[in-house]
This record gives C-alpha cells, structure tokens and sequence, in this order.
C-alpha cells in the first residue's frame, strides 16, 4: 500500500501517517523529520535545507527529491509506504508518479487532511517535537504523560523553531500556493480521499482507517 498524506502544516499528517504506519507495518517517511536529522547531524544537506526551512520556506525540488528517491529504494519500500510531508509540489508529485510508473507502481491513496486556517494556528503552538524519535505532542490535545517529556523514548521535548506564528503564517500561504494544488492532481488521479481534520485524534484516525480497510 502506498500512501502519500496532503494537508496543511499543523493538520495532523505526522500523528495520522504514524498510526497508519503502525497499524499496517509500513515505513513511515516523513522528508520534513529526515531533513531535521540531517540538520541535527550538520550534514550537507542539513545545512542546505536549514536555511529555507527557519523562514517556513520549502527546500528546493531538486534537493528533495535526491532524498527521496534514495529512501524509496531502500529494501523496506518494497511493499509499501507512508509518505509524510511529500510530495508538496505538482514536480514533485510528478516525479513521484514517473518514479513508480517506472516501476509499474502507483500511489493507492492520498489522504488529505482538511482543517481551517485559524485552527492551524492555534495547533502549531501547542506543538511539541522529539528531535530523538520524531514523535509529536500538543500541550492541550495530546499531551505527554510527563511535562516536555517524550513518552516514547524520555528525550526532552522542544518547539519546532519554525512553528512561531511568524513563520506559520508564511508556510500556510506557501501551503496553499504551491501544495494544494495536489489536491486537484491526486483527484485526477483517482486515489483521493478527504478528512475533516478537525475531529479528535483517534476519530480522524478511525475514518482513515474505514477508507483503506483491511
Ligand atoms: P509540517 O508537518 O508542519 O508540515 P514538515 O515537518 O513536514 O512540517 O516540514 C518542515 C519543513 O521542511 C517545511 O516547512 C519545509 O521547509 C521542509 N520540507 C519538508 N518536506 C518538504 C518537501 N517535500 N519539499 C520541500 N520542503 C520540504
Ligand atoms: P503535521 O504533520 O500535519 O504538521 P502534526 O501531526 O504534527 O501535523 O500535528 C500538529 C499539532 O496538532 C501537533 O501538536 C499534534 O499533536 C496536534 N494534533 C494532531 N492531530 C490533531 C487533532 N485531530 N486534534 C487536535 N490536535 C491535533
Ligand atoms: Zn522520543
């Protein structure tokens, strides 16, 4: 099963992609967490993609793309995958389609997560990261069960620099510039299906689940 998860920033494609990753024992791949390791790593490619993401801005095609072809031909991409955060572009959406035409592949579903501007707001600072294992919180709607600890693993948890309001604003306006466009692409496609983002965790998560089934 191959899935590609679309929606804002802040409207729950990293919580959702998680659970179904879990759920049907897929890897989960999330070019955002990849870039940020990186960064963490002080690789070449962290350093490059730092610069564009502390504005909000997206890392170039060319640079993403190099990654995630890397990582789709890795041995665990064999029988699927969830797709986190990519593709966010129509290039990119359309070398994810050559890349598994090649193949005689194509995606089954892109899940499309719908929540209203303001709510994303509200959302993003509340959000806390663990830059260990990628998990993600919210202070009000999931929180850990120890204060700015990482349930999973006992990091410490942190904002995410690029979730100031400041830099929210831009990234919802680049979100609707340049990556909701896929929308339309991936209904052309036939394998679009939509979410009201708004329901509580375990409700989205439930309505994702009726829609892939078994
Ligand atoms: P969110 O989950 O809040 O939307 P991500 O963790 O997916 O944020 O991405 C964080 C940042 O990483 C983006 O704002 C962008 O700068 C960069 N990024 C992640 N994925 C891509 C991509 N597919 N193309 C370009 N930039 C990306
Ligand atoms: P994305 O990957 O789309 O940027 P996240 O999954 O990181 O979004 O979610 C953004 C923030 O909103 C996180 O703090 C997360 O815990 C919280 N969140 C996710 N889904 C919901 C939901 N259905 N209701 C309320 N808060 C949510
Ligand atoms: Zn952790």
């Amino acid at each position: 099963m191959k899935i590609v998860m679309l929606g804002a920033p802040g409207a729950g494609k990293g919580t959702q992609a998680k659970k179904i990753a879990d759920r049907y024992q897929l890897p989960h791949i999330s070019t955002g967490d990849i870039f940020r390791t990186n960064i963490k790593n002080g690789t070449e490619l962290g350093m490059k993609a730092k610069t564009y993401m502390d504005k909000g801005n997206l890392v170039p095609d060319s640079l993403t793309l190099e990654l995630v072809v890397d990582r789709l031909n890795q041995t665990d991409c064999k029988n699927g995958y969830v797709f986190d955060g990519f593709p966010r572009t129509i290039p990119q959406a359309e070398a994810l389609t050559g890349a598994l035409e090649a193949k005689g592949e194509k995606v089954d579903f892109a899940i499309d997560i719908e929540v209203p501007d303001e709510e994303i707001v509200k959302r993003m600072s509340g959000r806390r990261a663990c830059l260990k294992c990628g998990a993600t919180y919210h202070i009000l709607f999931n929180a850990p069960k120890e204060n700015d600890i990482c349930d999973r693993c006992g990091n410490e948890l942190s904002m995410r620099e690029d979730d100031r309001p400041s830099t929210v604003l831009n990234r919802l306006s680049i979100y609707h510039k340049q990556t909701q466009p896929l929308i339309d692409y991936y209904q052309g496609m036939g394998c679009l299906v939509q979410f009201d983002g708004t329901k509580d965790v375990e409700e989205v998560f439930n309505d994702i689940l009726e829609v892939l089934g078994e």
